[in-house]
């Protein structure tokens, strides 16, 4: 059992490398095993720049023809170098004055680096490089290995501790619980195992480099079955479970149906004929509901909810935002108020008074539907029976955290009935793996009269004409968004640049008010502003990404989102979802600094040319870039480290079959497996 020992029994681990490789998920030596590489870097052979392209990460030799300090925007050093073939542009931002003395004209070097699009042709930002001479050794034999990482724990040091842990695989195979279950031409898990940490000389490069290698699939086969199993393996564990059933109080239900300004769409109906099923068992529901942004869910979370107090029980429906969780506040508090039902709202950022009190009305019964952020789950907060758990947008909670939420509701065998609701459409194989433990319905088409948002795509010099058009916008009574999103990894830059904007707009529009919010006010000045904005006080709001789920202004009818190309596709939709609410024509203009590169050029089309969400999720997980994960980071759903559910989705069949196989014939191989590849909490810095 030597690979079931802690990692720290290999040669040159210490206490401190153990506590950086926990981070990462890895204990033992096998969990080390596991850690495959998460992409190769092709250093076998010198490329001709004349050949090379933007998102490529390539090894090139080249000579200085000219290096100069550029004052330009950022201060940088500029290196040309030419091969005969072409030229490229190397670019350090941090620089000392003995790397600019050894980048004279004439040296030749030898660098490795990703290629960009940049202003004046093909660049590379911080290359590894260094001068070529006698010694320089020849190109790598074989594939370069780029493993997960995180802070403090170098490439390097990891390709030495894979050696190590490969060199015991030799004496002691992992189990491998899929052998004989899979076609024969298949790589059992050692091979696959041996051959990606070490890709043998001759290996298929062109292969690897995509993912596509047959010892890639085994494993990314492998880690979609582990989370599928973990799921599936969830639900199996809640058929013991109870839940309170609620009454169908079809007077009340019929009475707010009657309160309602319009009549619940075909699609509408048509889910809420599930939810309401379920909710009549005395097992609980556990039910995905999907729509696209605009499509009204909420009022269906309002009609479960109802039911939860006219069964005498509470219902508790979580947001990811405060903005948010108060704007539900309002909307479910002014529908259920006139049936003598009392919602209360539980935020981070109540006083304390307020938050003893909103929690003293949750502890008696007094309150029956709590509404507020994530600190509705914090241990403080006590309810007298919760029914009913909804999730309102959970692409922003990991399956982790969904999974920990429902804790709260249970008291003894009996707990509550859970929704969760997202705007983002979920492309087929991320809901086969990401929620395979829930049920699913979906909300189809919009309320009527909606009209397709207009969208234009368009470089930031436009910006002028954009300001003219927002002025004439408003002069005819209608309002508009101006986003400007995340450009540094800092709320506080954020921030003050969606300030600076402000200022500019105030400027260039005299006559018109212009507000502006983002996630550094507090949640009282939020809600001022927002009121302001939903009261037509403000013509223009300044905002950061804060408002991309749930706001609700059906006058807004114009929506200006800048740095476009840096935005998922999902987010922009929801971005564009803030507009198109009301009756009228709307638009949104994406605004993209030049140069847009072709990758970037197709998604934004993708936007332009369709206004159906779940076409979006589709096309979005199909285009992401090169090297691009669908991880935590960028959906907030699973965290892959190998398998890439667009480009593996072929899989899933056969995931699906060996899930159902192994349930059956060998329950005892779920907790293994699924702990061999699903690491809860490790974290991987970007490499
Ligand atoms: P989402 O599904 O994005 O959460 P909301 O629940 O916020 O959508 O609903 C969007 C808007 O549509 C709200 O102003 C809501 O009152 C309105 N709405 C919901 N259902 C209907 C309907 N059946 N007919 C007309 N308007 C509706
Ligand atoms: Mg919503």
């Amino acid at each position: 059992m030597k690979l079931a020992q802690s990692a720290v029994a290999l040669h040159g681990v210490g206490p401190r490398l153990g506590e950086r490789l926990a981070r990462l998920g890895v204990d033992s030596i096998a969990d080390l095993l596991c850690l495959v590489p998460q992409r190769y870097e092709d250093r076998t052979a010198i490329r001709p720049l004349g050949g090379i392209r933007p998102g490529e990460k390539v090894l090139i030799e080249a000579k200085v023809e000219l290096a100069e300090v550029a004052f330009r925007g950022r201060r940088s050093l500029l290196c040309r170098v030419t091969d005969g073939t072409g030229a490229i542009t190397l670019r350090f931002f941090h620089f000392s004055r003995g790397q600019q003395e050894g980048l004279r004209r004439g040296v030749r070097l030898r660098c490795f680096g990703e290629v960009r699009a940049g202003r004046t042709g093909l660049e590379m930002i911080h290359p590894e490089y260094r001068a070529v001479d006698a010694d320089t050794p020849p190109p790598e034999p074989t594939l370069t290995p780029v493993y997960p990482t995180t802070e403090g724990l170098h490439q390097q040091r990891l390709r030495t501790l894979a050696g190590q842990a490969l060199a015991m695989l030799a004496d002691e195979p992992l189990v491998d619980y899929l052998a004989g279950r899979l076609p024969v031409d298949w790589p059992s898990i050692n091979e696959a195992i041996e051959f990606l940490h070490r890709p043998p000389r001759g290996a298929d490069t062109a292969m690897l480099l995509a993912g596509r290698h047959p010892c890639q699939r085994r494993i990314a086969l492998e880690e979609l079955l582990a989370h599928r199993l973990s799921l599936r393996n969830a639900a199996a564990g809640r058929r013991r479970e109870r839940a309170p059933a609620f009454d169908p109080a079809d007077d009340l239900v019929a009475c707010f149906l009657e309160s309602l300004p319009f009549e619940l769409t075909a699609g509408q109906a048509s889910a809420w004929g599930e939810i309401r099923e379920d909710l009549g068992e005395p097992v609980p529901m556990y039910r995905l509901l999907q729509g696209d942004v605009g499509s009204g869910k909420t009022v269906i979370a309002a009609l479960a909810a109802l039911r939860a107090a006219a069964s005498g029980c509470q219902a508790a429906v979580m947001a990811p935002t405060e903005l948010l969780a108060e704007q539900h506040q309002a909307n479910l508090g002014a529908w259920l108020k006139p049936l003598g039902i009392k919602v209360v709202l539980l935020t981070g950022s109540l006083t304390a008074a307020e938050r003893r009190a909103a929690q003293e009305m949750l502890a008696s019964g007094a309150a029956a539907v709590a509404v507020g952020t994530h600190a509705l789950f914090q241990a403080a907060v006590n309810f007298r029976q919760l029914g009913l758990v909804v999730v309102d947008e959970q692409h922003r909670f990991g399956v982790h955290q969904r999974l920990s939420l429902k804790r709260k509701g249970e008291s003894g065998d009996i707990v509550p009935h859970q929704l969760v609701m997202t705007a983002t459409p979920i492309p087929r194989t991320l809901a086969m793996t990401a929620y395979a433990d829930l049920d699913c319905s979906v909300v189809a088409g919009l309320p009527p009269g909606r009209k397709p948002v207009r969208t234009a795509v368009m470089p930031e010099q436009r910006r002028g004409r954009i300001v003219e058009r927002i002025a004439a916008h408003s002069r005819a009574g209608r309002q508009a968004y101006w986003v400007c999103p995340l450009i540094e990894e800092s709320d506080h830059v954020e921030s003050s640049a969606a300030l600076e904007l402000e200022r500019e707009l105030t400027e260039a529009l005299p006559g018109l008010s212009v507000g502006l919010i983002h996630g550094r006010l507090k949640a009282a000045e939020k809600e001022q502003v927002m009121r302001a904005f939903k009261q037509a006080r403000l013509d223009v709001l300044v905002a950061t990404t804060v408002i991309e789920v749930g706001v609700d202004v059906p006058n807004a009818t114009l929506m200006v989102v800048e740095n476009a190309e840096r935005l998922g596709l999902a987010q922009l939709h929801q971005l564009r979802g803030r507009v198109g609410r009301g009756r009228d024509e709307s638009d949104c203009v994406l605004l993209y600094k030049a140069p847009l590169s072709e990758h970037a050029r197709e998604r934004l089309k993708v936007l332009r040319e369709t206004n159906d969400g779940f076409v979006v999720a589709e096309k979005d997980m199909q285009l992401r870039g090169p090297g691009e994960l669908l991880g935590t980071r960028q959906t907030g759903i699973v965290e892959l480290r190998v398998a890439d559910l667009a480009r593996d989705a072929d899989l899933l069949p056969m995931v699906v079959r060996l899930c159902d196989e192994l349930m059956t014939d060998e329950p005892g191989c779920v907790a293994p497996l699924t702990g061999r590849w699903i690491r809860a909490g490790a974290e991987y810095a970007k490499v």
